[in-house]
């Protein structure tokens, strides 16, 4: 693997780079990856955080009231552009915990990885983890937005520990 190179492919190169990068990154350096027992013990954890999360979602009626929105009312906050906040590592986690990334947009009106039924990626953006809108704020109660911040709180901090891990491992390939 040349080394530096792909971790340099960032925020300010155009999806299309940072799929590329991401994909090519897997292709060289994926089985390496997948049996560091570093990396995997935080995709591990990662993987089982996520899934805490989307549990917390749906007991908290999170799922039930973004499904209205997108199905009643198109939804509104995955649009377009928010895909040029990932970088290519973050990509890469995706390729590592199995998921694909899509080749082109669905809807070129909204986020380049929107699919039919949500949201294609499993590790996603900060800001799309975070994201509590005015109608989420409006119908869920205290404790139900605590137990959901609370959630993603966690999720984001074990993706930050993930992708530091993996720069430092994919430095040394
Ligand atoms: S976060 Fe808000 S705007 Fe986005 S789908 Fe859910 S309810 Fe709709
Ligand atoms: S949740 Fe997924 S589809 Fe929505 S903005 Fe984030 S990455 Fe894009």
């Amino acid at each position: 693997m040349k080394r530096h190179s792909k971790l340099l492919i960032g925020v300010n190169h155009t999806i299309d780079e940072k799929i590329a990068s991401a994909h090519s990154m897997y292709e060289e350096a994926g089985r390496i990856l997948l049996t560091n027992p570093i990396i995997a013990t935080y995709l591990q954890e990662y993987q089982n955080t996520i899934t805490t999360s989307w549990l917390v979602m749906e007991k908290t009626g999170v799922v039930a009231i973004c499904t209205d929105c997108a199905v009643n009312t198109g939804g509104s906050c995955c649009a377009q552009g928010i895909e040029n906040r990932f970088d290519a590592t973050l990509l890469l986690i995706n390729l590592l915990l199995g998921r694909s990334l899509p080749a082109s947009p669905l809807d070129p009106t909204c986020c380049r990885f929107l699919g039919e039924k949500g949201c294609l990626l499993i590790a996603r953006q900060t800001i799309c983890v975070n994201y509590l809108c005015k109608r989420l704020q409006d119908e869920l109660s205290r404790d139900q937005l605590l137990a959901v911040m609370e959630t993603n709180e966690r999720e984001c901090d074990l993706n930050f520990r993930l992708e530091e891990a993996l720069k430092a491992c994919l430095f040394h390939i």
